[in-house]
């Protein structure tokens, strides 16, 4: 810590030089971590919302009832986008993002088991599935089946049906997935839990703002959200295609008794009752405002004519993708994420370096080796320049030009 501060011109030249290193976020040259709407009437309004509540607390809800009530017309709203039965009951809490959700998820499916006299619960997650349900194993005593992928790079139910023991607490279905955005068969999977007295949770943690616009588009959307039996409970980013900045997701439960589960309750100490709805104790109010404003502000109308875009520069870009000599989609994604993978004389990891010379910053797949693009309606405007310069780097790296690189993105964090 510094004796003296620093004036606030000086620290904020420091902080744009430091921040012009990295990548642009409104610039649409990262697929993923961030996902520009592209709509500044949207931006706008979040930075207005944002500036009135950046210093809240949404920990205490008899203090601020009115932001209580804005997190709970999100969950209730999210809740019916998702076709959670109307009981009039609170659905489940706003989180910080995918991760604390399904953390959730899983410690209310763990609790449910411990009570059913399971001591070593099980999670069955596709290998396709977030990192988040080993995160939960991890945290919360619990142990990780792989469910195999099948020749679609889905879920293999069959294989699901095989793994199932009397441990099994919490069939996982992703809709669609973060590797490749691929739907996995979330009917079969949840049948499979039913019958075993399990929990589901669908991860529809990038599908919950696509799927439901996708259908209302026409799109072929197989059922993947509480309209389907067995489905317990559900995860919901509104910081990804929701558009909100970070620390905004849902979890929902179906049972009205479920959202208790994951609550926390303390009296031992000296200040008086302390409770908590999810893992954090302070919160912060912004996430709350942002996403009410902007699930109220865009509607399903709103929501559906920015999907029609998405759906718009997806198709474009696959059916380049599609034409592309030694380079193939991998299964048939629903929506706006795609990987691909090419013969073995084409290294794509070196297209990724190729690309990234040019500031464009491609997501790596290491099964199949390849790439994953995940498109915002942001990335409209720089299409053209990015299918141009895919193929002047994969011409360079077809010549040798790119020989020898140092694949510098292995490691991924997103
Ligand atoms: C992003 C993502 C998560 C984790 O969400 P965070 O917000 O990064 O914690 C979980 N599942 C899927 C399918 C995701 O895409």
């Amino acid at each position: 810590m510094r004796e003296h501060g620093v004036g606030a011109p000086e620290l904020l030249g420091r902080l744009e030089r430091r921040q012009s290193s990295e990548p642009d976020v409104h610039a649409g040259r990262l697929f993923g971590l961030v996902y520009p709407s592209g709509r500044s009437d949207l931006e706008d309004l979040i930075v207005e919302v944002n500036r009135r509540y950046l210093f809240g607390n949404a920990l205490n809800p008899f203090r601020f009832p009115e932001l209580a009530a804005l997190e709970a017309e999100v969950v209730s709203a999210v809740a019916s986008l998702l076709h959670r039965p109307e009981t009039g009951q609170r659905a489940g809490a706003m989180t910080s993002g995918g991760t604390e959700s399904i953390l959730l998820s899983m410690l209310v499916h763990r609790e449910r088991a411990r009570a059913g006299g399971i001591e070593l619960p099980q999670i069955l997650a596709p290998a396709s599935a977030h990192p988040a349900y080993a995160k939960a194993a991890h945290y919360l005593g619990l142990e990780l089946v792989q469910i195999p992928l099948d020749g679609a790079w889905r879920a293999d139910a069959e294989a699901a049906r095989s793994l199932v023991t009397a441990r099994t607490a919490v069939i996982v279905a992703s809709a669609f997935s973060y590797p490749y955005g691929i739907m996995d068969p979330v009917e079969e999977l949840a049948a499979i839990a039913a019958g075993a007295g399990a929990g589901c949770h669908v991860d529809a943690c990038i599908g919950a703002f696509v799927l439901p616009f996708l259908k209302r588009l026409g799109h072929d959307v197989p059922p993947f959200d509480f309209s389907v039996p067995g489905v317990t409970t559900m995860s919901a980013d509104v910081h990804k295609y929701g558009y909100v900045p970070k620390g905004a997701s849902v979890v929902l439960h179906r049972a009205d008794d479920w959202f208790d589960l994951q609550g926390f309750l303390y009296g031992k100490w000296g200040a008086g009752l302390y409770g908590s709805a999810a893992m954090a104790g302070a919160r912060p109010a912004s996430p709350i405002a942002c996403s009410w404003a902007v699930l109220n502000y865009l509607g399903l109308e709103g929501y559906t004519e920015i999907v029609s875009g998405l759906a718009e520069i997806t198709a474009r870009l696959r059916s380049f993708l599609e034409g592309l000599a030694g380079v193939e989609i991998v299964g048939d994604p629903i929506g706006p994420v795609l990987a691909v993978r090419s013969d073995p004389d084409l290294d794509l990891h070196a297209v990724a370096d190729a690309m990234a010379d040019r500031r464009w910053y491609l997501n790596r797949n290491l099964d199949p080796r390849g790439l994953q693009v995940m498109l915002s309606p942001g990335h409209a405007s720089v299409m053209d320049e990015f299918m141009a310069d895919l193929t002047t780097s994969l011409a360079a790296v077809r010549g040798g030009a790119s020989a020898g690189r140092r694949h510098d993105g292995d490691a991924r964090y997103s």
